[in-house]
């Protein structure tokens, strides 16, 4: 049977240790749809703080600021691999077309 709009969370056992009871206080009211949104959001949270701490999400975001400059022609770039002025070929590359760098050039 399908429980009505709105329903109330699952009754679960109030729990017994203080952080446990927090955290189901925290949950408490939510329905079952509401409490797999707040799961995954915390998973995501936690994804992102992980990101974050370890600087991945600055050089992500200086990855598509280089990208938006190329986009933009403030920044030149090899059509062929991406490098550009900030950002060279893995062991070096210089220009040998206006848009082709030494790597790609055969
Ligand atoms: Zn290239
Ligand atoms: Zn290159």
């Amino acid at each position: 049977m399908t429980p009505a709009k709105g329903n109330a969370a699952p009754a679960l056992a109030r729990p017994k240790t203080r952080r446990r009871r927090q955290r189901w206080l925290a949950f408490e009211g939510l329905s079952r749809e509401e409490l797999e949104v707040q799961h995954h959001l915390a998973y995501v949270d936690l994804l992102l703080a992980k990101l974050e701490e370890d600087g991945v999400l600055d050089l992500v975001e200086a990855e598509l600021a280089r990208r938006r400059r190329i986009a933009a022609g403030l920044e030149r770039g090899c059509q062929n691999c991406g490098c550009s002025e900030t950002r060279a070929c893995l062991g070096g590359c210089i220009w040998v077309d206006q848009n082709v760098c030494s790597r790609c050039a055969k």
